[in-house]
């Protein structure tokens, strides 16, 4: 058992708190008219395998003959509540994850901004491309609630991610998260996560996939537990996409000079096409295969250079795989993917905001790239939460990744870290 910022561990203060009392009378009610035995007998193994998987939280039968309640918040189990071991109790249970579910979708709202799609809600028609390569809208596609375990991991990734989740040009409202039913996509595999800049109401979205966040409670051979833990990296790199729009990453001319910064040197071939090319550190230029992700030998007009440099077709073009491009790209991706400026940014944020131990394997492996992240990240900071009368940022990313009130101990705490990072490298 553990306790932890969900606070849930005096029973007694919770039902106060939730007004979980009117839930219990309601099941009093109830049982009144209903009781005839049966809901009083003891939970199948069955029952409580399909509540569980249902409401995707643990069940299990305690030491006192009651039923537990529990979810897995960062890896750590946290007890919910417990009930009596009855289909009386499953219900009450029921009326009590929903009370839970709509306090904790009420406290992101309030500290985030961040809003949440509704059961059954659209979200946009399923996208498909017509020969022409232009975009159809099928069928809807349709959201869900989130659900508590949802919820309860989603706020730690929140909470690093700040202050990427506000609308561009808005600080006192955040984006909207969609739990996607079904695919977007009608012919390809969707992404985990997709930031959308305009979703239907016009503001900026991030759209969870059908397989959501990695998050879940399966059974396995009768037996509940979570199969993993949500995928962090996943709602930084979305959130990410949204700093983007916040810091002007999509006027042209910003664009170009970030994507510079990074190396890239986006321009339109003769044929009209945008080539993101990116520069190696000898000074040649390539660009990525889609399907491979493989970085393609390119000329400055787009066409494909074979080892010797000349101009071939595609089969023939010289060839590096992600991880050779990385290590000569004149500025060294974050990760292995980096397909374009937007993405190889998104991914370096991502990995400055998520830890202690991300921020320094990106700090040791690509200085510059860092230097790069954490002055965007300081230019979105501002925006949402300004500077002191002096001009110095009020507030500041430390390590971990949580924001803090500017002073001298978190410019120290932040030097040093950087400090001991490269000389740990330099001993290496
Ligand atoms: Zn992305």
């Amino acid at each position: 058992m553990h306790s932890s910022d969900l606070g849930r561990n005096d029973t007694d203060s919770e039902h106060q708190h939730l007004g979980l009392q009117a839930a219990s009378r309601l099941y009093d009610d109830s049982a009144h008219r209903v009781s005839d035995g049966q809901l009083e007998a003891p939970t199948s193994e069955k029952g409580r395998n399909d509540w569980a998987l249902e409401h995707q939280v643990q069940v299990r039968v305690g030491t006192n003959n009651d039923l537990v309640y529990s979810i897995a918040v960062n890896n750590k189990d946290v007890t919910l509540f417990s009930t009596k071991d009855s289909a009386e109790g499953l219900h009450l249970a029921d009326k009590k994850i929903e009370h839970l579910t709509d306090e904790y979708r009420r406290e992101l709202t309030h500290k985030y901004k961040v809003r949440f799609s509704h059961e059954g809600e659209d979200v946009e028609g399923q996208l498909s491309f017509d020969a022409q390569g232009k975009v159809r809208h099928g069928e809807m596609v349709h959201a869900r609630a989130p659900r508590l375990l949802e919820l309860a991991n989603l706020k730690g990734a929140l909470e690093r991610g700040r202050p990427s989740q506000l609308l561009p040009n808005d600080n006192h409202q955040g984006l909207k998260f969609y739990f996607l039913k079904t695919p977007l996509r009608k012919d390809a595999d969707d992404a985990a996560a997709t930031h959308v800049a305009h979703d239907k109401d016009g503001k900026a979205a991030i759209y969870v996939g059908p397989d959501g966040l990695g998050e879940n409670l399966v059974v396995k051979d009768g037996k509940q537990s979570f199969a993993g833990s949500i995928d962090e990296h996943v709602v930084l790199h979305e959130l990410a996409h949204n700093s983007q729009a916040r810091l002007g990453w999509l006027r042209e001319k910003q664009f170009l000079t970030y994507s510079r910064a990074l190396g890239f040197d986006p321009f339109v071939s003769p044929a009209g096409e945008t080539i993101f090319a990116l520069r190696s550190k000898s000074g040649d230029l390539y660009r990525v295969e889609p399907d491979s992700l493989d970085w393609l030998s390119i000329n400055d007009k787009g066409q494909y250079l074979d080892k010797n440099g000349q101009v071939s077709d595609l089969q023939n073009a010289a060839r590096l795989d992600p991880g050779k491009m990385r290590e000569a790209a004149l500025v060294r991706p974050a990760t292995f993917y980096f397909s374009n400026p937007l993405e190889m940014a998104a991914e370096s944020l991502a990995l400055f905001k998520e830890g202690k131990g991300e921020r320094r394997k990106l700090l040791q492996e690509s200085p510059e790239l860092y230097r790069f992240t954490k002055d965007q990240d300081q230019k979105d900071i501002n925006q949402s939460y300004g500077k002191n009368a002096d001009g110095k940022p009020l507030y500041l990313r430390l390590p971990d990744g949580r924001l803090t009130l500017n002073n001298i101990q978190a410019e120290k705490l932040i030097a040093d870290f950087e400090k001991a990072a490269m000389i740990h490298l330099s001993k290496q």
